[in-house]
């Protein structure tokens, strides 16, 4: 029986992954392109999918977990592009119809987080669970969800790495670096904002820096608030940030020490509730498979 195969494009800051597999955990083929500029960037994720099909035949649809913010909002006139990134050159840039026109398939389009957490949830630390969330914390702050089992898109797309955190400037002086809030979560405590604060890049600060107290004490109020906000069954928190020794286990003890005991949550609770990926950095890719494969099961049920 001929298999049905579906492509998967992650688009990072500083790489494209692109896939074609016939589930999330069977990928086929992989490859990795820089994320330079919209016009080398995209001919080469098209071009990767002309020479796949040769080998496996038409895609039956693909997926696209990109940075963002993304406009999803489906009847915008700028529904698919990047909007006001960091990544001056992506901005505006529309990286929904440009697939759709050149494979006539469906496509769908879901922000990077939301990519990683269905990734997750299809293969990884959260399968079988219903409502999960996944944060990552690397040069910027994200959040993608998935509630009672559906993402969570409302006018938009939440942007959590924005939200207001209490910030004691007399222990923490410095402002922040999100260009349009100063000190929000991601001003406070995204990797760009350790590296400015601290004047090193965050890998090159040892264990016993104060850095890690404070980072560990910024994430916890994040994961509260989320905690309290949606009741999940999982946080996974993902990013190169988490990487760090021990940074999860502090998360972990700042956030049991917030919610003090609130709703009857136990420590053990809490610790079972926050993991870290099972999948690593390959959740996203997977997402992107899995979004492909929904979109594909929606378009035959239409
Ligand atoms: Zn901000």
């Amino acid at each position: 029986m001929k298999q049905t195969v579906f492509g998967g494009v992650e688009f990072g800051g500083t790489k494209v992954v692109c896939a074609v597999a016939t589930s999330p955990d069977h990928i086929l083929e992989e490859s990795t392109y820089p994320t330079s500029t919209p016009d080398e960037t995209i001919p080469c994720i098209l071009q990767f999918f002309v020479d796949q099909q040769i080998k496996t035949g038409k895609l039956a649809a693909l997926g696209i977990a990109s940075f963002g913010p993304l406009d999803l909002k489906p009847h915008s006139p700028s529904f698919g592009q990047i909007i006001s990134t960091p990544k001056k050159v992506w901005e505006g840039i529309d990286i929904i119809h440009p697939f759709q026109n050149a494979f006539n398939i469906p496509v769908y389009l879901d922000t990077d987080v939301n990519g990683a957490a269905l990734g997750e949830w299809l293969i990884g630390s959260a399968r079988g669970l219903s409502t999960i969330l996944y944060m990552t914390v690397g040069t910027g702050i994200g959040m993608g969800a998935i509630i009672s089992g559906k993402f969570l898109h409302g006018f938009n797309h939440p942007e959590y790495g924005h939200i207001r955190i209490p910030h004691n400037l007399e222990q923490d002086p410095f402002t922040g670096s999100c260009p349009y809030h100063g000190d929000c979560l991601e001003g406070l405590a995204s990797g760009s904002a350790m590296q400015m604060r601290w004047s090193l890049q965050p890998e090159k600060l040892p264990n016993d820096h104060q850095a890690w107290e404070l980072e560990a004490q910024y994430l916890a109020y994040a994961i509260t608030n989320l905690i309290l906000s949606f009741s999940p069954e999982r946080i996974i928190l993902g990013g190169g940030i988490m990487h760090h020794l021990g940074l999860v286990e502090k998360i972990k003890q700042g956030t049991t020490k917030l919610i003090n005991g609130y709703e009857n949550l136990t420590e053990k609770e809490i610790n079972q509730m926050i993991v870290e990926p099972l999948l690593g950095n390959r959740a996203g890719v997977c997402g992107a498979i899995g979004f492909a494969m929904q979109v594909y099961a929606q378009s035959l049920s239409n």
